[in-house]
This record gives C-alpha cells, sequence and structure tokens, in this order.
C-alpha cells in the first residue's frame, strides 16, 4: 500500500483523513504544526500525540518521500541540494542566502518541456509534475538543514519557483502548495513574500491575476522580438511578444498601490545584449503601456552543454542605462552559486563529479542532512 504523504494535505484534507481515523480534528492541528511549523520528519517525535496515534500514522502515511541525493556548497554560502522522488526522478532546489533575507529557489517540475535554448533542464525534457507534498517538502528539507529541525529562521524565507520546470504547467500543485506554506501554524511564508516565474503560459497569467491572495510575478523574456524570442524560447511561437504583453497588462491592471511585477531577461553575449536590443525591449513595454513593470538582467551563467556566452560587463551595463534613460527601470542579478552549478540556467539535476559531495543520504529517515 502506497503511504499517504501528509506534508501535502491542506488543512481540510489532514482533518478528512484524521476523521475517518475517528480521530478528532485537534489531532489533524497537531500534526500539521509538527510537520509544518516544528518541520518533524518522522510521526515518532510528535510526542504530543497518543503512541496508539503515531503508530496507526506510521501503517498508512508518511511525512517524507523526497531522499536527499546530494548537496553542495557554495564559496559565496549558496546551497544546491540533488534530490529525488520516490518514482527516481530528480528534484532540485537552491538555498540562497543574503543579509537581510534568505532565498530558497524551488522546482515545480521534475525537467522541463518547454526547451527554452540556453537552460539546461531542458535538455532532461519533462520527467514529472511535482506534487503540492514534493514541493512543500524542498522548502523543509532546506530549512531543516540550514538552521536545524525545527530552528528558528533569523532572516524570514523568500521563495522562488525558479527551480526546474515550468510552474504554470503544474497550476494546481504550485498553488496548493504555496496555499499550505502560507498557513500561519506552519511555514508562515505569505504570497508576498513569493515570486512565481513563467516562461509566459498566457491563459495561466489571466487565471493567476484573477487570484486574491497572490505571490509576485515574473514573466521570463530574454528577447524583445518574435524571431529572436522564437529561437530561444520556443513557447513563444505558441504564445507571441504581442500576446504576451497583453495579458502582462491584464496582470498589471490588477496590481495593487505600490506594487510592481518583473520581466526577466537573460543576457547572451552577442545575441540578445545590444544597446539595440534595449532599445526594442523599451519600445515593446511602452506600446503595450506597461509601466510597472521592472528588468531584471541576468547575465548568462556558463555550463558547458550549452553554446552561449556570457555577456560582456561593459555591455551589460551599457544596456542597463539605455532602458534606464528610456524610463525603465533594470536591475542586474549577481549571480549566486555559479561554482557549484546552482545559478539562473545551471540545474540539470546530475552530479557535478568535480564537486565535493558533502552528503548523500539513501533513506528518507535520513533526508535532513
Ligand atoms: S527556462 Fe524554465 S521553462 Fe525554460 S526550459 Fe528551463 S526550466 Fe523549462
Amino acid at each position: 500500500m502506497t503511504k499517504r504523504h501528509l506534508t501535502g494535505l491542506s488543512r481540510a484534507e489532514l482533518s478528512e483523513y484524521f476523521a475517518e481515523f475517528g480521530e478528532p480534528r485537534y489531532r489533524a492541528d497537531q500534526v500539521f504544526r509538527g510537520l509544518h511549523q516544528r518541520r518533524l520528519h518522522s510521526f515518532d517525535e510528535m510526542t504530543d500525540l497518543p503512541k496508539g496515534v503515531r503508530e496507526k500514522l506510521n501503517e498508512s502515511a508518511t511525512p517524507s518521500i523526497l531522499t536527499v541525493e546530494s548537496k553542495y556548497v557554495s564559496s559565496d554560502g549558496t546551497r544546491r541540494y540533488l534530490m529525488q522522488t520516490q518514482e527516481g526522478n530528480p528534484v532540485e532546489t537552491v538555498f540562497i542566502p543574503t543579509e537581510n533575507r534568505d532565498t530558497i529557489c524551488f522546482s515545480s517540475q521534475s525537467g522541463c518541456a518547454l526547451k527554452c535554448d540556453f537552460c539546461l533542464t531542458a535538455k532532461l525534457g519533462l520527467l514529472g509534475n511535482l506534487s503540492a507534498g514534493e514541493i512543500v517538502e524542498q522548502v523543509i528539507t532546506v530549512l531543516n538543514d540550514v538552521y536545524g529541525v525545527g530552528g528558528q529562521t533569523p532572516h524570514g524565507t523568500n521563495l522562488v519557483a525558479m527551480g526546474a520546470g515550468e510552474p504554470f504547467m503544474n497550476f494546481d500543485n504550485l498553488l496548493k502548495a504555496l496555499e499550505i506554506m502560507s498557513d500561519e501554524d506552519g511555514l508562515f511564508i505569505v504570497p508576498n513574500r513569493v515570486t512565481v516565474s513563467t516562461v509566459g503560459i498566457v491563459p495561466k497569467i489571466y487565471a493567476f491575476a484573477e487570484l486574491e491572495r497572490r505571490p509576485n510575478l515574473a514573466i521570463s523574456l530574454s528577447a524583445p522580438t518574435d524571431e529572436l524570442r522564437n529561437k530561444l524560447m520556443p513557447v513563444n511561437t505558441r504564445w507571441n511578444i504581442d500576446e504576451l504583453m497583453t495579458a502582462a497588462k491584464a496582470f498589471e491592471r490588477t496590481l495593487k498601490r505600490g506594487e510592481r511585477f518583473t520581466f526577466e531577461y537573460v543576457l547572451l553575449g552577442g545575441l540578445n545584449d545590444s544597446v539595440e536590443h534595449a532599445r526594442t525591449l523599451a519600445a515593446v513595454l511602452k506600446r503595450h503601456d506597461l509601466r510597472r513593470a521592472k528588468i531584471n538582467l541576468i547575465p548568462h551563467n556558463p555550463a558547458e552543454q550549452l553554446d552561449y556566452h556570457p555577456p560582456d560587463p561593459a555591455g551589460v551595463e551599457a544596456f542597463k542605462q539605455t532602458l534606464e534613460g528610456l524610463g525603465v527601470s533594470a536591475y542586474v542579478r549577481t549571480p549566486r552559486g555559479r561554482d557549484i552549478f546552482a545559478a539562473c540556467g545551471q540545474l540539470a539535476a546530475k552530479h557535478e563529479p568535480n564537486l565535493v559531495n558533502l552528503t548523500s543520504t539513501k533513506s528518507a529517515e535520513e533526508r535532513n542532512v
């Protein structure tokens, strides 16, 4: 019998689950807090539950289904985790510490179907959607590794759905995971601390705009013309830049006062990084009257299997200044964890033999490295 993964159940589902056992609702609340607030990785540690309840839970359910295969730590403190689902599919998660806040970059899918040409994950193809529980468990695993099981997170945690996969191709599981993680009796990571990054699944941008408690949105653009974007991001042949910008405008209309959203633009040396590209990009935003968009410029991270080059640093600055001169806010994102292949576009769910493998755990029980 497959055990039920309780980490992926909403409060209501957990109550139903306990009702089936003939247990009162408050038991579900105890277990929810045990899993998400105390971040316990076994029912046996939930000593506030009667022994009989713990035994019943051990027979039919599990708090953990991901296995940590390895962990790499960068010289800048970034940590990269390679995990595995029960089916053996790879899952990658990255922890990025900054002075004021930590960021966890989680995956929504194992591999990806979308074939962006500058992305290593694309080489894997789509191996599977991750369940809500597998998404939540990535975050719990990382927090426990960094701060100890249930340890305080002194800097607070931001989440970004920018790991492997296209989050909007796994929309329902993503939203369920975010709802579970926002619960104040659990991880309590509220939507405005979360950013979801899409390559432009247009119908889902409209659906996302309708959500009441909504995370921040980032749209990965990386080219200002259809001709170039079709080559770099084949999703553009399904929804072109005009359709994408129309959806972005619809999203922009729903922003509250002071809120903004982001376009991400990976700068590929000699390909999309000229001053002329920056001018065309500013013109696209102007044509669609996108006033509350900011541009995150991401210098391409080199990877052996990809035939692209990082941009020239002076060219990055010129690109940024051109945008700013045309009234568009632009920021250059400092790459993190390049040395452990944890930076954007470098996740390929494989072990790097030249890196120090700090851990190799094989069982779910040992997953807290
Ligand atoms: S950039 Fe994102 S959407 Fe594109 S192939 Fe990579 S993981 Fe998939």
